[in-house]
């Protein structure tokens, strides 16, 4: 059975979606550096884990977990090594890629044994299936494309240390600033999202979109027109150039759908659109659609939500 690597930064969902998609494929072998990378590890199914003892990876951008990486990879012949489609799992790819002398892709949704990834590209409007044709596949898994399966073991621990060279400290991390995260969850991890666009029509207005939220224990969501209009924040947009989600539930209220937006949430399970124009594009992708004004339809839908509580 071939080992696939597993870069795991953390104990997040999309942690947990790469660890799925790398069982599918063979033993994993997962790389922590920290102790969330580890737990998610042996909550997925990983059977050996490399643990990472160089405090300082964490002072620097990329560039020393792409040498620790490439030091674990080097002189075996794996299934394939995967990494998060994030910025940091994006700038380390490329590295371990040129390290490594082989082909890399980015944001593969699925990878199947014989190394064929897919893609969804142009704003999900084409499907690419590619391979890397020079040996193993080096990937970056695009988040909420595979469902989290938890696996619990526990994995043989080998610790790994690594020496930075001068190269690899040269972007220093000068600060790192938490957002609150408040009480909802986060877009990229909620099961549901409610999500608002131009036509909630003002930032006071949004209160609604929050209220519904709220009562789902929902994350919210916002199309850019929304964001941009100042309605929301703009962490929360949603779509080509927001965040990508997958939840099981994505209400679209007063939102058209517009492919930059459909881009970001068209693979959630049930898409539920409320929109005053039975002609917006939006309905050609809802599983569910009300034509009605959202400000009479929304608070229909929370009152029966909290019915039901
Ligand atoms: C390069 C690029 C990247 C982009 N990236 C993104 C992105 O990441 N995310 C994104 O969302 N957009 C993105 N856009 C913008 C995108 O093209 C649309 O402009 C945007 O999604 C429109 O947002 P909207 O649907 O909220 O607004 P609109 O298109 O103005 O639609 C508002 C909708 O609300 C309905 N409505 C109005 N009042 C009510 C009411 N009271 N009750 C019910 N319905 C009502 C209207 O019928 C309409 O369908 C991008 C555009 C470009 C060019």
């Amino acid at each position: 059975m071939s080992q696939i690597l597993v870069y795991v930064p953390d104990n997040s969902r999309h942690a947990g979606e790469i660890l799925t998609l790398a069982r599918s494929l063979g033993e994993v072998a997962a790389v922590a550096f920290n102790e969330e990378g580890a737990a998610a590890a042996a909550e997925y199914g990983a059977t050996t884990l490399y643990r990472v003892n160089e405090p300082q990876v964490d002072s620097y951008f990329a560039a020393p977990k792409a040498e620790a990486i490439t030091s674990i990879a080097q002189g075996q012949d794996w299934g394939g090594i995967l990494l998060p489609g994030s910025d940091e799992g994006k700038a380390i790819v490329g590295r371990l890629a040129v390290a490594l002398n082989r082909g890399f892709l980015t944001d593969i949704s699925t990878l199947d044994s014989d190394g064929v990834a897919r893609q969804d590209i142009f704003a999900g409007s084409r499907i690419v299936t590619s391979k890397v044709t020079d040996g193993f596949t080096i990937a970056t898994v695009k988040a909420g494309a595979v469902n989290a399966e938890p696996a619990p073991s526990t994995p043989s621990e080998e610790a790994v240390d690594v020496s930075l060279s001068d190269d690899a400290k040269k972007v220093s991390i000068v600060e790192t600033v938490d957002e609150p995260a408040g009480d909802r969850p986060g877009l990229t991890e909620a099961d549901v999202i409610i999500s608002g666009g131009r036509g909630v029509g003002s930032a006071d207005d949004f209160a609604l979109i929050e209220k519904v939220a709220d009562s789902f224990g929902a994350a919210v969501g916002a199309s850019r027109a929304a964001t941009d209009s100042g309605f929301y924040p703009h962490k929360f947009q949603v779509g080509q150039t927001g965040t990508t989600v997958s939840p099981q539930l994505y209400v679209a209220a007063g939102i058209s759908g517009a492919i930059q937006h459909r881009a970001g949430m068209q693979t959630s399970r049930v898409i539920v659109a409320v929109n005053k124009d039975s002609d917006a594009p939006i309905f050609s992708m809802a599983d569910f659609g009300v034509v009605g004004n959202l400000f009479d339809v929304l608070p229909q839908l929370l009152e029966e939500v909290e019915k039901r509580k």
